[in-house]
């Protein structure tokens, strides 16, 4: 194998320019050749295709974003779209490809593999939703992003005596929601992986006023319901008249953290060695500290749980 590709896909997340920066310095060392995709699978099927050599990723391992841009692509869901990229790839030399991205843009690359063409995901999302690691590129950022702006919060709820509800993102799933939870030492969190009931939101929240707390703060995962909507029911149920902040995308942008540059480093230089050794079909992962590959199949087939404990936490600690 002496080309390969790497592109991003699906949505950004802080670090997936440093994994970009390793796949095409680790391609380099290998003394062999790193091209980039622009815009995903869109770019993958229109040939859009730039050179990465060690300048090309000079200068970006903390920025924020993709330089190689990302995209969602439905040509790309049709067999037509996928045979046409395949065709592009092979007449441009490209003979491996790294996908990163989250679970979906897996589902691409699973069929990509299983058309013959050497494949490997790592996983680039700030939801961590992706079963086969502990933690996916950017999730990390996203919530120190959002503990940074909760901190601002807190010093105006704690001066007003405030129910404040903030909502994060995460998608359908609630780990940056729980993360950011126990980093903010917020009375309560609702997550979509567990039932809500807003009688015993309620009663936690006229214990915490029992209590004497100056200020209570609930963080939401968006994947449950809106911010707005979680305030009318706290309203109609307990008559609280709670303030709602929405963070938004400001979670997704940023520069990487540490943690995040380091991951991106470690994943990608992986990817780009597994594919050398011949390896295709699998994911990147972060299992306890070390790299490891499992199937593509996996990130979406297997359900990714909530850590008990940190759910404990900010039951205990609230
Ligand atoms: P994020 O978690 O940030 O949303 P993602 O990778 O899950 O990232 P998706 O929008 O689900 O984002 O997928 C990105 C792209 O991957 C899609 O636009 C599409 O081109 C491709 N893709 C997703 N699912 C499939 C599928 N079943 N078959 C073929 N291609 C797919």
């Amino acid at each position: 194998m002496n080309r390969i590709a790497v592109l991003t896909s699906g949505g950004d997340s802080p670090g997936m320019n440093a994994a970009i920066r390793a796949v095409a310095k680790t391609t380099v060392y290998n003394g062999k050749e790193c091209i980039g995709v622009m815009r995903g699978y869109e770019g993958l099927i229109d040939g859009e295709y730039i050179p990465l050599d060690r300048p090309a990723v000079g200068g970006i391992l903390h920025r924020g974003g993709t330089i190689l841009k990302t995209a969602r692509s439905d040509r790309f869901r049709t067999e037509e779209g996928r045979k046409e990229a395949l065709e592009k790839m092979r007449a441009a030399g490209i003979e491996g490809l790294v996908v990163i991205g989250g679970d979906g843009s897996f589902h691409g690359a699973k069929l990509l593999h299983d058309m013959g063409m050497p494949t490997i995901g790592v996983p680039g999302t700030i939801d961590n939703d992706v079963s086969g690691t502990d933690e996916t590129i950017g999730y990390d950022t996203a919530v120190n992003t959002a503990l940074e702006a909760i901190m601002k919060l807190r010093d105006t709820a704690s001066s007003h005596d405030r129910l404040f509800i903030v909502e994060v993102m995460g998608r359908n799933a609630g780990f940056l929601a729980l993360e950011v939870a126990v980093a903010t030492g917020a009375e309560y969190v609702v997550v979509p992986e567990l039932p809500l009931s807003i009688g015993k939101l309620c009663q936690t929240l006229s214990e915490s006023h029992v209590h004497k707390k100056s200020h209570t703060l609930i963080i939401l995962a968006e994947g449950v319901m809106t911010a707005n909507e979680m305030k009318n029911q706290l309203q109609d149920t307990g008559g609280y008249d709670a303030r709602v902040t929405v963070l938004g995308y400001i979670q997704r942008g940023g520069s990487p953290t540490a943690f995040d540059t380091i991951l991106a480093s470690r994943m990608g230089a992986y990817a780009a060695e597994s594919l050398f050794v011949g390896k295709s079909g699998l994911m990147v992962g972060n299992i306890s500290h070390r790299m490891v590959l499992s199937d593509l199949e996996r990130s979406w087939s297997e359900q990714k749980s909530l850590s008990p404990e940190l759910l404990g936490l900010v039951e205990k600690l609230n």
